[in-house]
């Protein structure tokens, strides 16, 4: 079983909802995983947020913009009278019971509400387009078997035995198509994976079914190994470990959600990235064993970075002194994602600055503070377990003629980073990739 995974723009337009035949085949067994139409999204959390906010005529006023796009695309998906009064029902339920939410009591939990709508859209068009054109089709709900607990993580076992029955019940049907992206939470109510979550589920049903292969469809022919928005001759990675990948979703390789490579990593199901545009193109496998090992594969950047350093002479000799120190961020829900200490002071960054003035006012206690903001961190993802010596030094000397905030090597064999202010970046980006590639 294959687990086939399309974005948003591969479901931008009714052209587009019909060439997904040209990749799907319908008589290969695998399930086919959506989101929602391109935009889709961001208008459900527009019209969420007017309801919040007690802005009932606006958020009616946008839904029934957002449904009018809706009357577009089925115009040109339907072919037949049948089918057009189908999705014209289809979105009439969906747009009233977004606008009917607005009657009620409106709280986090009916915005969540309205924010699935656009998976169970775009998966019950497809289902309908199929059934218009006879190709059979099995559309599985994903409210009823993706599944998180009270800490938010999914539930990979009760996904697979749900999964499974669900899949049990059609024994000769072949072509199964899934919302991505929405789920229960441990109270039963409607939640999601959030944003850009269909990739992990994806992965999540990939890994809960042990299937053979979960491919990614987008509209890049697979990870590339710099940023082509900032580098040219650019080049799809061929094959990547999934440390290697896990190093990379981080650092804005936009295409795959970063969550998306644990679930693949633990039960060991290839990723496989592939482009709508160019099917044949055989795009980025990320699977257990990365292919060639001891090389360079890939340059990421993230940016909006702080970093905090903290200078204390409580730090020399102490011990207990970093648990402290990093308490506060926990506290905070902060995540720290790069650091680098000396005897005396620690400097770490965190991308995250919603709490930053109170973090500093606490971790103000231990030492005198500097707060850098608009930093950039690069980092160099590859396979150095194999041949231990001259990466990092390659890795600093292309870098050798700008200042640089941190260095962080040797916390994975998969990385070296460095931190510098972002008016930098681009230029750390092309000269790491001539003098490494
Ligand atoms: N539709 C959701 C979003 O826009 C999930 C996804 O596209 O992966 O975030
Ligand atoms: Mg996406």
């Amino acid at each position: 079983m294959k687990i086939l995974k399309f974005g948003g723009t591969s479901v931008g337009s009714a052209q587009r909802i019909k060439g997904l035949l040209d990749i799907v085949n319908p008589s290969e067994r695998q399930i086919v995983v959506l989101s929602a139409v391109a935009g889709t999204t961001n208008a459900l959390v527009e019209i969420g947020q007017a309801f919040l906010a007690g802005k009932k005529e606006e958020a009616l006023e946008l839904t029934k913009q957002h449904k009018h796009k809706y009357e577009l695309l089925i115009k040109e998906l339907f072919a037949t009278e049948q089918g057009l009064a189908k999705g014209q029902n289809l979105i009439d339920y969906h747009f009233n019971y977004i606008a009917s939410l607005g009657n009620e009591m409106f709280t986090p939990v009916e915005e969540k509400i309205i924010l699935a709508q656009g998976e169970l859209l775009s998966t019950t068009l497809f289902h309908f387009h199929l059934e218009e054109i006879g190709v059979p089709s099995v559309l599985l709900p994903a409210l009823d078997f993706m599944k998180i607990d009270e800490d938010n993580e999914p539930m990979v076992e009760y996904i697979g035995e749900k999964l499974t029955n669900l899949l049990s019940i059609h024994p000769n049907n072949t072509l199964f198509i899934t919302q991505g992206y929405i789920c229960r939470n441990s109270f039963g109510e409607i939640d999601n994976l959030r944003r850009g979550g269909s990739d992990y589920t994806a992965s999540l049903i990939g890994a809960a079914i042990q299937a053979d292969e979960v491919q990614i469809w987008t509209d890049i022919d697979g990870m590339h190994n710099n940023d082509p928005r900032v580098v040219k001759n650019t080049t799809p990675i061929a094959h990547l470990s999934f440390d290697e990948a896990a190093e990379l979703a981080y650092f804005g390789a936009k295409i795959l959600h970063p969550q998306s490579v644990f679930p693949a990593q633990r039960y060991n199901v290839p990723v496989r990235l592939l482009n709508t545009m160019d099917p044949q193109a055989s795009g980025t496998l990320i699977s257990k064993d990365g292919g060639q090992t001891g090389q360079i594969r890939a340059i990421a950047a993230k940016d909006g970075i702080t970093a905090i350093h903290i200078n204390s002479s409580r730090m020399l000799l102490a011990y207990g002194f970093l648990r402290k120190v990093f308490e506060i961020f926990e506290r905070y829900k902060t995540p720290i994602d790069m650091i680098t200490t000396s005897e005396v002071a620690v400097s770490l960054t965190i991308d995250d600055t919603r709490n930053l003035g109170d973090i500093i006012k606490e971790v103000e206690d231990f030492g005198k503070v500097r707060v850098d903001h608009n930093q950039t961190i690069v980092c160099v993802v590859g396979d150095f377990s194999a041949n231990t010596h001259g990466y990092a030094a390659r890795v600093l000397d292309a870098v050798k003629h700008l200042p640089l905030r941190m260095v962080s090597y040797g916390g994975s064999d998969y990385n070296v980073s460095i931190l510098l202010d972002t008016e930098h970046k681009t230029e750390a980006l092309r000269s790491l990739h001539n003098r490494l590639f």
